[in-house]
C-alpha cells in the first residue's frame, strides 16, 4: 500500500470516535500539567475582573448520583466561560461534614438502632471519630466522580464544615447575633423525629414531605351542662386528644346547631351537608345558626378526663376544655370547630400562650407518653392513636373512622413521620428581621419565574429559625450558662474559651463533644461554674455560613456577595435560606450573599419516577462513568431541556443524539485535519486574511463564517441567561447542519483534486473550517472539555506550536461584525430551499442523490433567480445537475413525462429525469466508488491513501458497458492507480469482498 499521508500522522486520525479513551488521556494531560491549577494561576494574575463563588457543599454522607452531578455540569460549564472571558472566579469546592445526615449514615454502619443506644454502646468520642472516617471515605468517591466528570473545581482551598478554624468563624455570625438579640433560648412548637431524637428547623420539614397513611376521625365533644349537645371534631392525629386543651372557633363563622336523631350537633354551616353525607346522616333538622363569637367559653366535657389525672388538675383552670375563637380556624374544610393541643401544634401553642394556659407536653425523648399521661403512658405518640379511636368508640363519641392517605411530613434523613412538640431550643428569631430577608432576596437574579416566586413565597412565611439540635456530630452552640445565677455567655473563639476555662483543656481538644463539654467557664457576675448548653448546630447553619466562615476577612471583603450560585430547587428551602438569613443577621444590611442563584430541576428516572433507594433506580456517577463518556452525559444534561425542568434521565439517550453530535464535531476536525496536513495548510500563514486577499474565499466560506458569528452571539446570550438547552441546540444545528450536511458537501470536491493551481482554494477551505472547528471548540470547552481539549491538543497545537498550553487558556470568541453578511446568508436560505426542492423530486423520481442528473429548472422571481445565480456552483453541487435554467413562469414541458414538479414556497422546481447513458455511466460509477470507499475505512486506509489498484468483479455487461468511459474519473475519485475490471474473480494481490450493486451481488477488491 502507497502511504502518501505523512508518516508521523498520529493514530487518532485512524480512530473512530472513543469519547471514553479519549477522556482518559486527556484527564492525563491535565493532571500531569496541572493545567487546573495553572489556569487558576493565570487568571490571578491577570484578569479582567474577580467573580466571588461558593460552594454549596455537598453533605459527604453518601455519593454523588446523577440529580448532584447536573448542578455540577453547570458550575463547570459557568466557571469555564468566565474563565475563557477573563474572569478570575473562586471556584473553591466546599465539603459539609457534620449534622444528622452524617450521624445517621454513621449510626447504620454502626448498626445501632437510636440515639440512646448510640450512646451507651459506642460514647462520643469514638462517634465523632466514625464520623470523621465516613467523611472521608465519601469524600473520595465524590472526588473521583467529580474527576470523570471533569471538574476544575479548587480543591486545595476548599472548605471543610467540620474544622476548628472554620467552625470558629461561624461562631462569628452567632456572636452578632447575640449581639443584636436575635438569638436566644424559647419554649417552641417544633417539628421532632422520634428517631433521630432531634427537632427540625422549619425548612427541613419542607425537605421531605411523603405520602404516608394516617387515621381519619370524626368525633364529638359533648357540651358540658347541656342536654345531648356536641361539638363536632374532625383529625388524623388522634393521639393529640391526650394533650387536648380547647376548641377553637372562628369567631366571625356561621355555626350551626343541627338536630340529628335526639342529638344536636355544632359545625359550620358551610359544611353541614357534605359532612351529613360524609357520615351518611339522612335525616337531619337545621336548628339554629350563630356565630363562633356567641360559642367563646362554653366548657365541654374532656372524655379522657378519669384516665388521665394530670387532665383532671389542668381541667380546674377556668379556660381549659373550653371553646376560644381563633381567626386561623379554617372553616372551608372538616367541621370548622378544631381541637388544640399546645404541646402538639404550633397555632394551639400560640393560642395557649397568649391566654396562660399551661402547655401540657407528657412525652420523653423518644416520644413516648410519661407518666403524665395516665393510662396511656408507655405508648409510643403514633401508636397511641388505635387506643384512643377505641376509647371513643366505646364511650360513643366517635363517628367515623377511616384511613386517609396523605402528605405528611417526615424527616428528610430517617423518614419517620414527625411529631410537634413544644420544647425548649436556641432560636434565631429570623422573624424580626425578615422584612430585610425579603427585601434582600428580591434583589437576586433567579434566571426563571418559577423558581423565584417559590422561594420568596417561603422566605415570606418568615418564621423563627430552631438552630439547636440534641446530637452529638455538629458545631456546638458556643453558649455556657451558670448553674448558680443563670447568667449566659457567648463565647466566640478557641482563644477566648482557653482564657475563660477553668482547667486547660486537654492536648486532643477539638471544637466538638465531647471535649468542647468538659470546659466549664467562670461565671463573671457571680463567680459560679458555667457549662455549656448542650446542643450542637442545625447542619444548615455551617453551610449557610460557608461565604464568611470559607473565606478570610479579606477575602470576605473582596468576593461577597459572590457572582452566580446553582442548587437543585429543593434549596430554597435549605442552603439558599440560610445563606440569605446568616448573611443578613451578619451585615445587618438587607443585601443577599448572592448576586444571581439559579434552581435547577430534578433528575428523575427514564419513566420520570422520583430516584430512590427503595425504587433501585438512583444513578450513582462513579458507575455511569465507568461505563459512559463524561462529555457526552454533560452535553446531555444540559441539551435535553430547561434547567427548571425535572429532567427524565435515560441512559440509553446518551448513545444517541449527543454521542452523534460530538462525534461529528471529531469527525469534521479529522476530516481538516487529514486534508490540510495533506497540503502543508500552515495556519499561522493561510489565515483568512491571506485567504481573502488572495481572492480564495468562495460565498459559501463567506456564508459559514457569517452564520458563524450569529451562533457565536446566540451561545454565548443563552449560557449566560442559563437557557443552556438553547445554546446546545444552536451547536447542534451547527455542527450537524450548517457544517457537516451544508458546507461540507459544497467544498468536499474542491479538496479530492491535488493540482497546484488549485492549492490556494483549497488552503482558503481550510483556513475557514480552522477559524470555523475552532470557534466552536471554545465554545463547546464549558459544556465537553475532553472533547474540546481533544481537539485543541490533537489539531490545533499540532499545526500551531505558538498556542497557549490549553483550550480553557484561550480567549472567549466574540462575533466579528465584519464576518457578518445577512444579505448572503438569505439568500444561502433561499438555496438551501431550492435544494431541499431537487431532493423531493428526487425522492419522488426514486433517483439517488449521488446520480448525477441532466437539468433543474428553477422557476422564481428575478429576485429569487438572482441570489441562486450567485451561489450557483454550491448548488450544482448540492443538487448534483448539469446545469441550472431560470425561468418566471412555469413552463409547458411540465406535461411531459420527463419533468418532476415540486412546489416550495414562492418557487417552483423542475427536475429533469431522463439520463442519456453517459449519466447512467456517471451514476454507476459514483455508486461503485461509494462501495470502495466504504471498503477502505472499514480496511483501515487514510482518506488520502493512494490505492495500488481496485478490482471489480462480475459486474454485469451493460454496467460495465456503461461505466468504461469513467474509469479514470472513478480512479481519481477513489484515490487508485487504476481501476480494473474483472469478469471472473482471479487472482488479485488483495481479497474479494462480496458488495451489493442494487440487488446484484459484485465482488471489490482494492490493494
Ligand atoms: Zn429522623
Ligand atoms: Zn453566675
Amino acid at each position: 500500500m502507497a502511504v502518501k499521508f505523512k508518516a508521523d500522522s498520529r493514530r487518532w486520525l485512524t480512530l473512530g470516535y472513543n469519547p471514553r479513551e479519549l477522556e482518559k488521556e486527556i484527564r492525563e494531560f491535565w493532571e500531569t500539567n496541572q493545567i487546573p491549577q495553572k489556569l487558576i494561576q493565570l487568571r490571578e494574575k491577570t484578569n479582567v475582573d474577580v467573580l466571588g463563588y461558593v460552594e454549596g457543599p455537598p453533605t459527604l454522607n453518601g455519593v454523588q448520583h446523577v440529580g448532584h452531578a447536573r448542578g455540577r455540569v453547570m458550575k463547570d460549564l459557568r466557571y469555564r466561560m468566565k474563565a475563557m472571558q477573563g474572569f478570575h472566579v473562586t471556584f473553591r469546592a466546599g465539603w459539609d461534614c457534620q449534622g444528622l445526615p452524617v450521624e445517621l449514615e454513621v449510626e447504620k454502619a454502626l448498626g445501632v438502632k437510636n440515639k440512646k443506644e448510640l450512646l451507651e454502646r459506642v460514647g462520643e468520642e469514638r462517634f465523632v471519630e466514625e464520623c470523621k472516617k465516613t467523611v472521608m471515605k465519601y469524600y473520595r468517591e465524590w472526588r473521583s466522580a467529580d474527576r470523570k466528570l471533569g471538574m476544575f473545581m479548587d480543591y486545595d482551598k476548599a472548605y471543610w464544615t467540620y474544622l476548628d478554624k472554620y467552625i470558629e468563624r461561624e461562631w462569628q455570625y452567632l456572636k452578632r447575633a447575640w449581639e443584636q438579640s436575635l438569638l436566644g433560648e424559647g419554649y417552641y412548637v417544633v417539628a421532632y423525629c422520634p428517631h433521630c431524637q432531634t427537632s427540625l428547623s422549619n425548612a427541613e420539614v419542607g425537605l421531605g414531605y411523603e405520602e404516608v397513611e394516617d387515621p381519619s376521625i370524626h368525633f364529638k365533644f359533648k357540651v358540658q351542662g347541656a342536654e345531648n349537645e356536641y361539638f363536632l371534631v374532625w383529625t388524623t392525629m388522634p393521639f393529640t386528644i391526650i394533650t387536648d386543651m380547647m376548641i377553637g372557633v372562628h369567631p366571625e363563622a356561621e355555626y350551626a346547631k343541627v338536630k340529628v336523631n335526639n342529638e344536636t350537633w355544632i359545625l359550620t354551616k358551610e359544611r353541614v351537608e357534605p359532612i351529613m353525607q360524609k357520615l351518611n346522616v339522612e335525616d337531619y333538622k337545621l336548628l339554629e345558626v350563630v356565630l363562633g363569637e356567641e360559642l367563646k367559653g362554653i366548657k365541654y366535657e374532656y372524655p379522657f378526663i378519669d384516665m388521665v389525672p394530670k387532665q383532671r388538675e389542668l381541667d380546674k383552670h377556668p379556660l381549659v376544655h373550653t371553646v376560644v375563637c381563633e381567626d386561623f380556624v379554617d372553616t372551608n374544610t372538616a367541621t370548622g370547630v378544631v381541637h388544640l393541643s399546645p404541646g402538639n401544634g404550633e397555632d394551639d401553642f400560640l393560642a395557649a400562650q397568649k391566654r396562660d394556659i399551661p402547655i401540657y407536653v407528657p412525652f420523653d425523648n423518644e416520644c413516648r407518653f410519661t407518666t403524665e399521661a395516665g393510662e396511656f403512658s408507655g405508648l409510643f405518640a403514633r401508636d397511641a392513636d388505635s387506643k384512643v379511636v377505641d376509647k371513643l368508640r366505646k364511650m360513643g363519641l366517635l363517628l367515623s373512622v377511616e384511613t386517609v392517605r396523605h402528605e405528611y411530613p417526615t424527616c428528610w434523613r430517617s423518614h419517620h413521620k414527625l411529631v410537634w412538640l413544644a420544647r425548649r431550643e436556641y432560636f434565631l428569631w429570623t422573624d424580626r428581621v425578615n422584612e430585610k430577608v425579603v427585601k434582600a432576596a428580591e434583589n437576586v437574579n433567579y434566571f426563571f419565574d418559577g423558581p423565584k416566586n417559590r422561594f420568596l413565597a417561603f422566605l415570606k412565611e418568615g418564621k423563627p429559625w430552631c438552630l439547636s439540635r440534641e446530637r452529638v456530630w455538629g458545631a456546638p452552640l458556643p453558649i455556657w450558662i451558670c448553674e448558680k445565677c443563670g447568667a449566659k455567655t457567648l463565647v466566640a473563639s478557641k482563644k477566648e474559651l482557653f482564657e475563660r476555662a477553668l482547667e486547660t483543656p486537654s492536648q486532643d481538644f477539638e471544637l466538638h463533644k465531647p471535649w468542647v463539654d468538659r470546659l466549664t467557664l467562670k461565671c463573671e457576675k457571680c463567680g459560679g461554674e458555667m457549662k455549656r448548653e448542650p446542643f450542637v448546630l442545625d447542619c444548615w447553619h455551617d453551610s449557610g455560613a460557608s461565604p464568611y466562615a470559607g473565606f478570610t476577612d479579606e477575602e470576605f471583603e473582596k468576593y461577597v456577595p459572590v457572582d452566580f450560585l446553582v442548587e437543585a430547587i429543593d434549596q430554597t428551602r435549605g442552603w439558599a435560606n440560610s445563606l440569605l438569613l446568616e448573611h443578613v443577621i451578619l451585615t445587618g444590611k438587607a443585601e443577599s450573599p448572592y448576586k444571581a442563584f439559579l434552581f435547577y430541576g430534578f433528575v428523575l428516572d427514564e419513566k420520570g419516577r422520583k430516584m430512590s433507594k427503595s425504587l433501585g433506580n438512583v444513578i450513582e456517577m462513579n458507575p455511569l462513568l465507568e461505563r459512559n463518556s463524561a462529555d457526552v452525559c454533560r452535553f446531555y444534561m444540559l441539551w435535553k431541556c430547561s434547567p427548571t425542568d425535572s429532567m427524565n434521565f435515560d441512559t440509553r439517550e446518551l448513545g444517541k443524539r449527543p454521542y452523534q453530535v460530538l462525534g461529528t464535531l471529531y469527525h469534521l476536525h479529522r476530516f481538516l485535519m487529514q486534508n490540510a496536513e495533506y497540503d502543508n495548510f500552515n495556519p499561522r500563514k493561510h489565515t483568512l486574511k491571506w485567504a481573502n486577499e488572495n481572492n480564495a474565499l468562495k460565498s459559501p466560506d463567506r456564508w459559514l463564517l457569517s452564520k458563524l458569528q450569529r451562533a457565536v452571539r446566540e451561545v454565548t446570550e443563552k449560557f449566560e441567561v442559563c437557557e443552556f438547552q438553547f445554546a446546545m441546540s444552536e451547536l447542534e444545528e451547527f455542527v450537524v447542519n450548517i457544517v457537516s450536511r451544508q458546507y461540507i458537501p459544497v467544498v468536499r470536491r474542491e479538496l479530492w483534486t491535488d493540482a497546484p493551481e488549485t492549492l490556494n482554494r483549497r488552503l482558503a477551505v481550510y483556513a475557514t473550517l480552522w477559524h470555523v472547528l475552532k470557534t466552536l471548540t471554545f465554545l463547546f470547552n464549558p459544556v465537553t472539555p475532553y472533547l474540546s481539549e481533544a481537539m485543541y491538543q490533537r489539531v490545533y497545537k499540532q499545526l500551531d506550536k505558538t498556542l497557549p498550553e490549553s483550550v480553557n487558556f484561550e480567549d472567549w470568541p466574540k462575533p466579528d461584525k465584519i464576518l457578518q453578511d445577512d444579505v448572503l446568508e438569505q439568500e444561502f436560505e433561499t438555496l438551501m430551499q431550492c435544494v431541499s426542492l431537487v431532493y423531493s423530486a428526487r425522492q419522488n423520481a426514486q433517483l439517488k442523490r449521488r446520480w448525477p442528473l441532466q437539468k433543474v429548472v428553477v422557476v422564481a422571481p428575478k429576485k429569487v433567480q438572482n441570489a441562486m445565480k450567485n451561489l450557483e456552483e454550491a448548488f450544482l453541487e448540492l443538487a448534483n445537475v448539469k446545469k441550472i435554467d431560470y425561468v418566471e413562469e412555469t413552463p409547458e414541458e411540465t406535461n411531459e413525462k420527463r419533468w418532476v414538479l415540486t412546489l416550495g414556497e414562492g418557487m417552483q422546481v423542475l427536475l429533469d429525469t431522463s439520463r442519456d447513458e453517459s449519466l447512467l455511466g456517471e451514476g454507476v460509477m459514483r455508486d461503485l466508488a461509494r462501495r470502495v470507499q466504504a471498503l477502505r475505512k472499514e480496511l483501515g486506509f487514510m482518506p488520502t491513501d493512494i490505492l495500488n489498484g481496485v478490482h471489480v468483479a462480475e459486474l454485469d455487461s451493460e454496467s460495465v458497458r456503461l461505466l468504461k468511459p469513467y474509469l479514470t474519473d472513478m480512479a481519481e475519485l477513489v484515490r487508485t492507480k487504476k481501476v480494473y475490471l474483472h469478469k471472473k474473480r482471479s487472482e488479485v494481490k488483495a481479497e474479494w469482498k462480496e458488495r451489493r450493486l442494487d440487488g446484484k451481488k459484485i465482488y471489490v477488491a482494492i490493494e
